[in-house]
């Protein structure tokens, strides 16, 4: 198969592996579907209930020993060595808290846009896939969950549209927007810090993973939180929230 790379890599903005099987599927002409019966579900074996489960993040994004296998698996057929960034992976055995997911992907209409205008990867970053991030760190602005023409949620992994298009209706998710003005700025910016901090944790992940750092990087690294903390600490405010 082709060994296309993954969008984003090194930056924040690294891809989700989800996104990464809608683009592999397209680079070959074949629905998400298609991909999974012919190459990855025949390598995989997945138990029964796997099916009921396929569109959702935990199946392909999360830190599980089920990720690992399907992680491995692409990666015999892409022979790309760095697909385990593009999961939560790197914090495996760290991660406690029960689910740190979006229940449907969210997505931001200026960046599906802007890539189509300019010719480049139309992608979801892992980013956007955690619960506790709300917004895009490009455009400043709130992410979105509805098409805009059905009105629908759309899965994670959507087996039979293309990148940037809604799984339902096959719409293009894509708009240009003006630009973002919050009549409430400071929640906006407590989401961008939060945002930027969970950024930087995957980013550290994949140059820690792919690339020599130096000892000044690492001492830089270990001043700042952990992806574990920070989210560990955001299902704690939700659950603050809750109880309140
Ligand atoms: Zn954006
Ligand atoms: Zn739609």
């Amino acid at each position: 198969m082709y060994s296309i790379a993954p969008a984003g890599l090194a930056t924040d903005a690294i891809e989700s592996l989800t996104s990464y099987l809608t683009r592999l599927a397209e680079a070959h002409r074949v629905s998400v579907q298609t991909l999974l019966d012919e190459k990855i579900l025949l390598l995989l074996k997945p138990p029964r209930t796997f099916k009921y489960e396929l569109q959702s993040a935990q199946s392909w994004l999360a830190a599980t020993p089920e990720v690992a296998k399907a992680v491995e698996c692409i990666r015999r057929l892409t022979l790309r060595q760095d697909l385990q960034n593009l999961t939560l992976l790197p914090w495996q055995h760290q991660l406690s808290t029960p689910s740190v997911f979006h229940n449907v992907q969210p997505f931001c209409p200026a960046c599906f846009e802007e890539a189509r205008n300019t010719n480049t990867a139309i992608y979801e970053p892992l980013l956007w896939a955690l619960e506790a991030v709300k917004v895009c760190l490009h455009h400043r602005r709130y992410l979105h969950f509805w098409c805009t023409y059905c009105g629908r949620k759309q899965p994670f992994l959507k087996l039979e549209t293309r990148p940037g298009h809604c799984a339902h209706c096959g719409s293009w998710l894509g708009l240009e927007l003006p630009p973002f003005i919050s009549t409430e700025p400071e929640e906006l910016d407590w989401h961008i810090n939060l945002a930027q901090m969970l950024g930087q944790r995957l980013q550290a992940a994949w140059l820690q993973t792919n690339q020599s750092s130096s000892k000044a990087q690492r001492s830089k690294r270990a001043q700042k939180p952990s992806l574990t903390s920070l989210l560990e600490s955001c299902y704690e405010l939700d659950e603050t929230k809750l109880a309140g």
